[in-house]
């Protein structure tokens, strides 16, 4: 069974964005990118299920400029066995990542398709559903325990009240949580073994896809400041100004 590991780079978590003085997005000249961190997830728990004999290949895929080329790498070191790149300049949203997905998932006949449950820059959270719909497949989302069990993958998923398990016929979209796993320390050998590993690129006309938004940001702009906080004498105090001025009580 072939698993596809769709990974997006973002912003590195650690990084503070800082909004264009034009107010059209978020800087990203000269920031440190990363690969998003519930991806990193996925790449993670697609190796053990590799590992336990489960996966036969491990496919990692990024849409996006030509330096996604370095987060497919390091997919590729964690344990990805190669990498597809969709190369294009265009902003992309998340219905068209899921139309480059599926195209690619028509190509590739996977058992599983594993990714984040959200990409920490625009935090969507859509990419996976949308998927799921294009394909008609069945979905697990938020996963926090991922198992294939006689033909079938069972996913735990943290939902509101506490957790909820499902068995899904394969091929299936299942998105990680932060509690699925740790991803492994990518290691010098690994990422020297990366290099070597095989890396398709295809411009999204190769795939049929019109990735043209869809959506159009009027302006980004930074939260309001907070003002600062107040220290208060005892809990009465704190009572009176909860009742009184917030008038939250
Ligand atoms: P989102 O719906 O944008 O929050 O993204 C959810 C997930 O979709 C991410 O965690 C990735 O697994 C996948 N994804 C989104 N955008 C891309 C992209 N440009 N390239 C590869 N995977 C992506």
């Amino acid at each position: 069974m072939k698993v596809l590991v769709p990974v997006k780079r973002v912003v590195d978590y650690n990084v503070k964005v800082r909004v264009k003085s034009d107010q059209t997005g978020v800087d990203i000249a000269n920031v440190k990118m990363s690969m998003n961190p519930f991806d990193e997830i996925a790449v993670e728990e697609a190796v053990r299920l590799k590992e336990k004999g489960f996966a036969t290949e491990i496919i990692a895929i990024s849409c996006g400029v030509a330096q996604c080329q370095e987060t497919l790498r390091t997919a590729m070191a964690i344990g990805a066995d190669r990498g597809i790149l969709v190369e294009t300049a265009e902003e992309l949203q998340p219905l068209a990542v899921a139309k480059l997905l599926k195209a690619l998932a028509d190509k590739e006949q996977p058992g599983l398709i594993i990714l984040g449950k959200q990409a920490i820059d625009d935090d969507c959270n859509q990419t996976g559903q949308m998927l799921a719909a294009l394909t008609d497949w069945p979905q697990a989302t938020f996963a926090s325990k991922v198992e294939v069990v006689d033909g079938r993958v069972q996913v735990t998923r943290e939902v509101d009240g506490g957790l909820e398990t499902l068995s899904l016929q394969m091929p299936a979209v299942i998105t990680t949580d932060l509690r699925l796993n740790e991803p492994r320390y990518v290691t010098l050998p690994n990422i020297m073994k990366a290099k070597k590993k095989q890396l398709d690129v295809f411009k999204p006309e190769d795939l049929g896809v019109d990735v043209a938004p869809r959506i159009k940001t009027l302006k980004v702009c930074e939260p309001p400041k907070r003002s600062a906080g107040i220290k208060v004498a005892d809990v009465a105090a704190l009572v009176d100004k909860l009742k009184n001025e917030a008038k939250v009580i």
